[in-house]
Order: structure tokens, then sequence, then C-alpha cells
């Protein structure tokens, strides 16, 4: 009964007959690339499984979400020590027996997708489309990095003359600490962890404070997949005070922060003035992202490629975009087309089981972000023109935030990263170089839409660009791992990409044995 789509949902979610959230939905075991952007609505996977989802969403609405305890300084400093101490036994196990243990993480999570997607809901605000995106990620960043790593990480004889024996080995540097943001607080909380602890480290993890129920379920999941309790410390809590603590203490081998660029910077200089070795930092920042249209572009392409980008997460993705940079022949016609779309996209409670499937814009994260955005929003108001806005139910006023389109009268009004569904638009004449390096002028550079039929082009913009990933006629968020690695550069990070082939090698510390036969 629960494949059958014809059966109405809202008497089926009332039904006592419901039986638990079952994981059944079948994932390819070789996902890269199967957790494509933007089709969830349409994957048959998703589609033949919404039932066991929203069964699990509403199970685990009536349950609650497990948060563990904020950690103090002094449990960050004593996790420091002890995590140290571990580091050496794990970093000799050998590299086969860690790799296994993130292949057994992933399977685990495939066998538990509806209640990771339902945590996520719940805890994230995530619609179930962005959900069952995110979980599917996490379990393709647990198989990427263990097959990276069995066959990057091994070690490599390298030549030499007679005589002489020369080995090139990797190791864990020591206690990695790993800092993740609320906006995908499973997959990249578990890509950062399990590239630290597949490299020998071990790690100290600081989920974002919004989240720490969805990083202690994985971290539950990871003991239950073999990897050993003194390994891995959860220690959630603020930034400022446990944040800082793990960055600052001196057993701290590398850091790996994904979040602001202003934390970036001040994670930097806590590295900097600590005494000791000099530690590596693996910053995934923030982006003032862009796309380029030209009159050549395909206009319905461009405008589901725009509200994607913009406004899937309700703008929440450090991917998404912020500045629509079209070209004033075709601007009147798309601007009036983008109006439309965002008319028909529907605000609500991914929470509310009953409804949950049908939200293409669910909450902004919490109260803060909240006023900040209407506080920009209102700003904007008051200073530039209106493009569209879409409907926001009075009921969602004081968690949700609109999407919306302003028309700037210039680029360089844009300073700031606005982290929301709030989009702003410029068009652009002539030479479309100069264009380009405007847009790099901001400094930021992680991603980049082009939509342009005019392939010479796309591919000089995207020479030019000095940003991370560039998308050519289609939508710039959801790079997949293992196929669009991602991560930026300038005030966007400093590499190597997420879910790419160098990125493992940051968390490694290299020995070269030269031995004399
Ligand atoms: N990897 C995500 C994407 O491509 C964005 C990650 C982030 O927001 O930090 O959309």
């Amino acid at each position: 009964q629960l494949a059958d789509p014809t059966v109405d949902l809202p008497t089926l979610l009332a039904s006592p007959l419901l039986p638990p959230a079952r994981s059944t939905l079948p994932l390819p075991r070789q996902l890269y690339g199967a957790a494509r952007p933007n089709s969830e609505g349409r994957d048959p996977h998703i589609a033949a499984h919404r039932l066991a989802l929203l069964a699990a969403v509403e199970a685990r609405g009536r349950r609650g979400l497990d948060r563990p305890a904020d950690a103090s300084v002094a449990d960050a400093s004593a996790a420091m020590q002890a995590l140290a101490r571990f580091q050496p036994s794990w970093n000799a196990t050998p590299l086969d027996h860690r790799c296994a243990v993130l292949q057994r993480a992933a399977d685990r999570l495939e066998a538990r997708l509806d209640d990771f997607c339902a945590l996520l809901v719940h805890e994230g605000g995530k619609t179930i489309g962005d959900a069952v995106a995110e979980v599917r990620e996490a379990i393709d960043f647990c198989r990427y990095y263990a097959e990276q790593a069995a066959h990057r990480l091994a070690p490599q004889e390298l030549p030499g003359p007679t005589g002489e024996r020369n080995t090139l080995r990797l190791q864990g540097r020591g206690v990695f600490v790993c800092i993740s943001p609320w906006n995908f607080p499973l997959a990249i909380f578990a890509g950062q962890v399990v590239a630290a602890l597949v490299a020998g480290n071990t790690v100290a993890a600081k989920p974002a404070e919004q989240t720490p129920a969805v990083a202690a379920a994985f971290v539950t999941l990871l003991q239950e997949a073999g990897l050993p309790e003194q390994a891995l410390t959860l220690l959630p809590g603020p930034g400022e005070s446990v944040g800082a603590a793990l960055v600052a203490h001196p057993a701290c081998g590398g850091v790996c922060f994904t979040g602001s660029t202003a934390v970036a910077r001040a994670i930097n200089r806590t590295l900097a003035d600590r005494p000791g070795a000099i530690v590596p930092l693996i910053a995934e920042t923030g982006g003032l992202n862009a796309m380029v249209v030209d009159s050549s572009a395909l206009p319905e392409q461009v405008v589901d490629a725009v509200v994607q980008s913009a406004f899937r997460s309700a703008g929440q993705r450090c991917s998404a975009l912020r500045l629509l940079c079209v070209h004033e022949e075709v601007a009147d016609k798309l601007l009036a087309m983008l109006a439309g779309a965002m008319a028909e996209l529907r605000l609500g409670d991914p929470r509310e089981a009953a409804t949950s499937w049908a939200v293409d814009v669910g909450p902004v994260i919490d109260a803060e972000a909240h006023a900040g955005l209407s506080a920009h929003v209102a700003r904007l108001e008051a200073g530039a023109r209106r493009i569209a806005r879409t409907a926001l139910p009075a009921r969602l006023a004081n968690t949700h935030i609109a999407p919306v389109a302003y028309e700037l009268d210039g680029i360089e009004a844009l300073r700031e990263e606005v982290f929301g569904p709030v989009l702003h638009v410029v068009r652009w004449t002539g030479a479309v170089d100069a264009l380009v390096d405007r847009i790099n002028a901001m400094g930021y550079g992680l991603t980049l839409g082009v939509h342009s039929r005019i392939d010479g082009r796309a591919q000089r913009i995207a020479e030019r660009a000095r940003v991370g990933n560039v998308y050519v006629n289609r939508n710039m968020i959801g790079a997949v791992v293992g196929v669009q690695p991602f991560g930026g550069e300038g005030q966007s990070g400093t590499g190597p990409k997420a879910g790419g082939p160098h990125y493992l090698y940051r968390f490694c510390a290299e020995q070269t044995l030269t031995v004399n036969t």
C-alpha cells in the first residue's frame, strides 16, 4: 500500500495502520552523480518512497530531537589531550581497516536514510528533497573518501639510485579540529570528519550550535560502523568558547572549517599566534556568487536555473546565486518571466508532515538569521526596485523570508554575502570581460553561473573568472561528490576542494623513508 501513489496522503498519515518508517529507498551503490541537483521532485526513487519518508518525518516530530548537551572549555581541553594520546594507535591501524569503517558507515546511512532525513527536516528546517539529497551526499562522502584513501594514501615506492630504497608514506597529522555549519549539518559534518579520520587523524568535531542532534546521530552511527570511541569526540557548543579553545589547543594538528569568511580569518589569527607547530587550515567560506546571462541564453532554462540557485534551500547555501547579471537586451523579458516563476513557489513548514511534500522553500535557520535578512530586505525596499516577491502566508511571517528579487544600479552596491532567499539583479551591456572583472573584484570566488549558447564565450568567461565552480547553462548549486569537487578561492576559501581528488592529502603529514640497502 505504501508504494501506491494513488493513496490519499492525509488519510494515510492519519491511519493507525501506518507502519513504522522503513528505509527501503534503493540507492545506487556507486552514487557519484546520483544526487543530481534539483532532480529530487522528479526522482523516481524518492517519488516511490515518499510515504515512508513522510512517516519518518511524522515519527520524528512525535519523538523530538535528542540534543546533546554543550561541552565546556574544560571538556574541550580534556578531549584534545585524550585524542592526542589515542592518535598514534588509530594512525597505526591498517589503511584498509579505516576505509572499511567508512564503507560500513555508508551502508548504515543508506539503511537509515529515512530517519536521517527526518532529523534534517526537524533540526535544520530542510525540505524533504533537500534532506534526501543531503543524506545521499553524506553517503557519497564516505564512499568516495574510502576509495580515494585506499589508493592515494597507500605507501608509494619512489625511484632512486641502485642501493637505495625510497618510500613516500602519508599519515595523520595528529588531532584534527573539524568545525562545521548548520546549513549542511550532516553532509559537511560527515565529509570533514571522515576525511580526517581515514587519513589517520583523531578528530575533535564541533557542530554548529543550531544542529548538534544530527551530528550526534552520525557520531553514533560511525561508532556502530566500527570506529573506536577514542578516535572521535563530539564537542557541541558556541564557536566563541568551545571552537576557540579547540583551535588554540597545543594538540591541534590541523583545522577543517566551513562557515563565514570572518570566522575563518579569526581561526587563522589564532593559529598564527599559537606557539608550537605551524598547522594547516582548510577553510570553505562564503560567496557572493554571480550568474552571467547573455542575449543568446534560453530564457526558460535561465529562469529555472535562477529559481533553483537563488531560492532553493531558502538560499542558505554558500553556492547560492546572489547576483544575477542579465544582458540589457533580454532583461525585461527575463525578469518578467522570473516574476511569474517566483509567484509559483510554495512556502511552507516541512516539519508538518501533512504538507511537507509540497514545500519548495522552508524556514530560515533561526530568529537571528530572520532578523538580519529582514533588515537587509527593508534596506533594499527603501533603495532598490523590487522585481518580484513570493507571497508569504501570515503564519510563516516570523520563520520564513519570502523569496524576493531587487534590481540594483550596479554590482558595487553589493558587498557582503546575504545568506538567504534574496536575489540582487543588475543589467549589463558592453564587453563581457569587463563584467567578469567587476565580479572578480568583489573578492569572493566560489561559484559562477553562465548562460550563453555561444560556446566560446562560456569558455572565455570560465577562464577569466576567479572562482572554484563554474556551471554553464544549468543551475549552480548541488555540487556532486567526485563529480563537481566543491570549494573556492579568494575570500571563499583555501581549498582543497571537498569531494575532490586532492582533498585527503591536506589531512596528512608526508614522510619519505630512504634506506641504504
Ligand atoms: N556543496 C553545496 C552546493 O554545492 C554547498 C555547500 C555549502 O553551502 O556550504 O550547493
